[in-house]
């Protein structure tokens, strides 16, 4: 060692992070060219059911076969399982035995946004406005004030569904929820931020007209029930057996002046759905089987039929490996499992919040997470050191920029993901992803690197030999 010169030394032994892009052009093109489809699975899809629908609608073009537990399927066949519209499951089945285990990536599709209440619809002071409750984490004064679309369904007694989806088209209304003007906002500015705008306030404004008939009570409400029903042929008790969301309307955009960015609603968790079922869709006889699962009900939890504490993805392991009579024990026992979720991207402009060794950056690759929680690593699902040094491997093996880190500074909050719901079950699971901006905001930020990065780190995952 003496020989060589402390430069020398210092780049055996130290590591420094880079950014891919700026050196290497041909890498942000490609990071480029991936995200045109990714900018559409966003635009396209704002709920968990679009989203369901759009990917089932991939599965079946690239020749996915609905699953039959009755069948009997060959290397490198390919099957797919919708759980209740919500949740989508692709499998590629591998030259290996099932024992050998399965490569699980799992992905979640729901997003936070603002539900419907069972009965919203109501008029004052000649409006008529819904009430919604919200879902999952949201930062509740960031959803005033912007353009706001509604997607759900109605499902009515005698088994018909009625799809919603207005506020997207250039040519469609959209709603909002007001805020005070600056003027009289002296009350509210003296409330806490976190109470800025309360649950109860977030009524969502979707008319002002009232039948001419000035006898009616309520002509507003009435008025925009006549529209909804001439529109989607509902009465109002259909309300009460919908589920309806709120999102935030229009498309998913480039950001920056070099387009390396892209902006949108529900990155979280998309932006790992989408190249994790393309990873799937492109993965041919693979070793092991693959099993690509794009989850419901992460953000409230994962509880639920359509969530990962629910068995529906076990039951589907388990169907795979009767069908092969591969005992289900062992093939957990040598699975793999890659949660795919997003991390907190380094903010510039917050960056008190974050402890900058440890933290994820935006275009530094794709982000592995050992271990998520709070506090004193409550909640965690802690990766093993050793499915760390195979996932890493990996990634280098396939020169995937990978970067690490937590969650931001210690003791200011944190977070989970679907990891432990897995690892719980006995499989070896990582968090993967992309580092966001804005989580959980109306308008999400990404880098285009790490998506492209993400994908890559999915295939080589996927399609690993051992
Ligand atoms: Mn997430
Ligand atoms: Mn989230």
């Amino acid at each position: 060692m003496s020989e060589k010169n402390m430069e020398t030394i210092s780049k055996e032994l130290l590591f420094q992070p880079e950014y891919p892009a700026d050196s290497n052009n041909a890498i942000l093109q490609e990071a480029i060219e991936f995200c045109e489809g990714y900018k559409e699975f966003l635009t396209n899809g704002k709920t968990e059911r679009e989203i369901s629908e759009i990917s089932e609608n991939m599965l079946i073009k690239a020749g996915y076969k609905l699953f039959d537990d009755t069948a009997s399927y060959k290397a490198g066949d390919k099957v797919y399982f919708i759980n209740r519209k919500k949740c989508v499951l692709a499998a590629t089945i591998g030259s290996e035995s099932m024992e050998k285990g399965f490569r699980l990536n799992i992905a979640h599709i729901d997003a936070p946004r603002l539900d419907l209440k069972p009965s919203p619809l109501y008029e004052k002071a000649h409006f008529s406005l819904l009430k919604t409750h919200y879902y999952g984490g949201i930062r509740k004064y960031q959803w005033t004030a912007v353009p706001l679309a509604i997607h759900g369904v109605f499902c009515k007694p005698n088994g018909e569904t009625v799809k919603v989806s207005i506020g997207e088209d250039a040519n469609d209304p959209v709603f909002c929820i007001t805020d005070l003007l600056p003027h009289l906002g002296a009350e509210q500015n003296d409330r806490k931020l976190s109470d800025g705008i309360r649950g109860e306030e977030l009524n969502v404004l979707i008319g002002s007209q009232s039948v001419a008939d000035e006898s009616v009570k309520e002509g507003v409400k009435l008025n925009t029930m006549i529209l909804l029903n001439q529109k989607y042929g509902i009465v109002e008790r259909d309300f009460n057996r919908a589920e309806i969301e709120i999102v935030p309307a229009g498309p998913a955009r480039d950001i920056g002046f070099d387009r390396s960015m892209v902006g949108g609603y529900a990155q979280d968790d998309r932006v790992e759905a989408y190249p994790a079922l393309v990873a799937e869709i492109n993965c041919k006889n693979p070793t092991f089987t693959t099993v690509c699962v794009l989850t419901d009900k992460e953000e409230t939890g994962s509880d639920g039929v359509t969530g990962m504490q629910s068995d529906y993805v076990f039951h589907f392991l388990q169907q795979l490996c009767r069908m092969q009579g591969a005992d289900y024990i062992r093939a957990c026992q040598a699975s793999k499992c890659m949660s795919s979720d997003v991390t907190a991207a380094y903010d510039p402009t917050w960056d008190s919040a974050y402890e900058p060794l440890n933290s994820t950056y935006a275009g530094r690759g794709v982000a592995i997470t050992k271990y998520t929680g709070a506090r004193g690593k409550g909640g965690t699902s802690d990766a093993c050191a050793e499915l760390v040094a195979y996932v890493t491997g990996l990634c280098d093996e396939a020169n995937v920029t990978w970067q690490m880190g937590e969650m931001g500074r210690i003791d200011l909050g944190g977070g989970g993901t679907i990891a432990l719901d897995v690892a719980n079950r006995g499989i070896d699971t990582i968090d993967v992803g992309v580092p966001v901006l804005s989580m959980h905001a109306p308008f999400e930020v990404t880098h285009k690197i790490d998506i492209l990065m993400a994908y890559k780190a999915f295939v080589a995952f996927i399609n690993a030999k051992a």
